[in-house]
C-alpha cells in the first residue's frame, strides 16, 4: 500500500479532516460513548414497510433490521435506529419495502424460447413447436445460459422466491445457488424422449438421483419432482413419482386441469377428470403444488382444500393459450392456499409478477362480472405470503415478519405513475411494474442495489444469450425452410 504522503503527515491530514479525530485533546481517562445498539447486517428502510402479515399491518416510515439472513425486528425507522447499528442500510425515502414476489410456476430456461412460436393452442404449441425445439436444442448449457437470464429478469423485477420445472434441474439448481434466489427446483418426470431422459422410468431415476444430490445441501434451494401431466405420464409412472416423492419426503410440482383437451384425453383415457383421476390414485396425497388448475368441477374444489393442495393461477399463460380461466373466487373461497406463477416465457411472454398480479384480478372480475371479485390486497397477498405458503414455504419466506428469512424487496415511488399515492397497495397491484423495483434482498444477502447485480455478470449472460438465439434461429429457419 502507497500513502500519498510520508505516513506521519497523511495521519495528520487524517486527523484534521475527521471530525471527532482529537485523540490528543482528549483526558486519557474518558472514553468514547460506546454504542449499544445491537449489531444487524442489514436494515432496509421504506416510506411505507407493507408486511403482508396475517393483519396486513403497513408501517408508515418503517424499518426491517436483518441479521444472519433473518429477519430480526420490524417497527417504526426511529425505534430500529435506535435500537440497531446496521453494517449496512439501505435507504427507504420514498421507497415501499414488501417482502419479495414469489413466481410460484415457470419454466425459467425456457426464456430463451421467448417469442419462438406465439399465438397457438396449447396441445399445438406444445407438440409441433416446444417440444421439437427442446428436444433437438436444449441441452445443459441451454439450461445454464437460459435459466441464468431468468433468474436475472426476476431478480430485476423483484421475485425473490420460484418454482421451477424445466430439463437437467442439476444445473438449474447451481444456477440458483449462484446467483442467491430462493427456488424449489423440479425434476421433470415425462414418458417421452427429453433432453435429459429417454422415456418416464429414465426420467424418475435421474429425478430421484437429483432429489438425493440436493436434498439439505443449500437452504434456499428444495430439489423436488416435476411429473409433467396426466397425458405425458400414465397412471403407473405418476403413481411411481408420488412414492419416490413421499420416500425422499419432497414435495411435487405438475401441471393439472389446464386445458380442454386434458379434460377429454382424461375422460377418454380414465373415465373422469383429471383431479378425480389423480384423487383417485392417491397421488394427491402428499405436498403437492398444481399448475394452472382451470377446468375443475365445483364439487372438486373442497377435495383440493382438503388435501393441501397448493395451486398456482398463471393468468397470462392461462389467456395466451386460451386454456380458459381458473375459479380463483371459489378456489380461495373453499380455502385452497392459491398462488400466482408466470409459466415459462414462451408462453408469457415474460417474468413479471407485477403483470401477472393485475392480469389476476382483472381477469377475475370480467370472469365474476364483479368489480369486487379479488382485491388489490387479495392478489398482493396471493403474490406473497399466499404463494408461499401454496408452495410449502408459508413459515419461510412471503411476509416481513421475525424469525422469517430476510427476503425484501424496495420498491421505487418517485416515477409519474406513483405521483400522488393514496393507496399503497392500490399502487403496488394496479400501477407498479417491474422498472420500479429498487432493490431485491434475498436471505439476507442483497441481489439487486442502484442498479447493480452484485452476483450475476449481466454483460457475459445478455452476450451467450444473444449467441444461442442466433444459432438457434438459424437452426429453426433451416428445419423450417
Ligand atoms: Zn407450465
Amino acid at each position: 500500500m502507497r500513502f500519498p504522503l510520508p505516513r506521519p503527515a497523511w495521519l495528520l491530514t487524517m486527523c484534521i479532516s475527521l471530525a471527532g479525530c482529537n485523540a490528543a485533546d482528549r483526558p486519557a481517562d474518558v472514553a468514547p460513548p460506546a454504542d449499544m445498539r445491537e449489531r444487524v447486517d442489514l436494515v432496509v428502510e421504506g416510506a411505507h414497510v407493507v408486511t403482508m402479515d396475517a393483519a396486513n399491518t403497513v408501517i408508515e416510515g418503517g424499518a426491517v433490521a436483518v441479521n444472519e439472513g433473518v429477519i430480526v425486528a420490524v417497527g417504526l425507522i426511529e425505534d430500529i435506529r435506535r435500537e440497531y447499528r446496521a453494517a449496512e442500510t439501505l435507504a427507504g425515502d420514498s421507497r415501499v419495502v414488501m417482502p419479495g414476489l414469489v413466481n410460484g410456476h415457470t419454466h425459467a430456461a425456457m426464456s430463451l424460447l421467448r417469442g419462438v412460436a406465439d399465438d397457438l393452442a396449447l396441445m399445438d404449441w406444445l407438440n409441433n413447436y416446444i417440444f421439437p425445439a427442446e428436444v433437438e436444442f436444449v441441452d445443459a448449457e441451454f439450461v445454464r445460459i437460459g435459466t441464468e437470464l431468468a433468474c436475472w429478469e426476476m431478480i430485476r423485477g423483484g421475485t425473490t422466491t420460484f418454482v421451477d420445472m424445466y430439463y437437467y434441474p442439476d444445473t438449474i439448481a447451481e444456477v440458483v445457488e449462484q446467483c442467491g434466489l430462493r427456488a424449489l427446483v423440479s425434476a421433470t418426470v415425462i414418458d417421452q424422449s427429453s433432453p435429459d431422459a429417454d422415456n418416464a422410468a429414465d426420467s424418475l431415476e435421474k429425478g430421484i438421483a437429483f432429489v438425493e444430490r440436493w436434498q439439505g445441501r443449500n437452504d434456499r434451494i428444495t430439489p423436488i419432482f416435476g411429473p409433467h401431466a396426466i397425458y405425458t405420464l400414465d397412471a403407473g409412472q405418476l403413481s411411481a413419482t408420488r412414492a419416490a416423492a413421499r420416500r425422499l419426503h419432497a414435495p411435487l410440482s405438475i401441471h393439472v386441469a389446464e386445458s380442454p383437451f386434458e379434460v377429454e384425453y382424461s375422460q377418454d383415457n380414465y373415465g373422469t377428470t383429471p383431479i378425480a383421476m389423480l384423487d383417485s390414485i392417491g397421488f394427491l396425497d402428499g405436498p403437492t403444488i398444481a399448475a394452472h388448475v382451470v377446468w375443475t368441477a365445483d364439487s372438486e374444489i373442497p377435495l383440493l382444500a382438503t388435501k393441501s393442495v397448493g395451486v398456482i393461477h398463471n393468468p397470462t399463460s392461462n389467456m395466451k393459450l386460451a386454456s380458459g380461466v381458473s375459479p380463483v373466487t371459489q378456489l380461495l373461497g373453499a380455502g385452497v392456499r392459491v398462488g400466482i406463477g408466470t409459466d415459462g416465457a414462451a408462453s408469457n411472454n415474460d417474468l413479471d409478477m407485477w403483470e401477472e398480479m393485475r392480469l389476476t384480478t382483472l381477469l377475475e372480475k370480467v370472469e365474476e362480472m364483479d368489480p369486487q371479485a379479488l382485491s388489490a390486497a387479495d392478489v398482493l397477498r396471493m403474490a406473497t405470503a399466499g404463494g408461499a405458503s401454496a408452495i410449502g414455504l408459508g413459515e419461510v419466506t412471503g411476509s416481513i415478519e421475525p424469525g422469517k428469512r430476510a427476503d425484501i424487496i424496495q420498491v421505487g415511488f418517485d416515477d409519474v405513475h406513483h405521483v400522488p399515492t393514496y393507496n399503497v397497495v392500490s399502487h403496488l397491484v394496479y400501477v407498479t411494474d417491474e422498472q420500479d423495483v429498487d432493490s431485491v434482498v434475498v436471505d439476507g444477502r442483497v441481489l439487486l442495489r442502484d442498479g447493480q447485480f452484485p452476483t450475476l455478470d449481466t454483460a457475459r449472460i445478455a452476450r451467450e444469450a444473444r449467441d444461442l438465439g442466433s444459432r438457434l434461429r438459424t437452426a429453426l429457419e433451416e428445419r423450417n425452410r
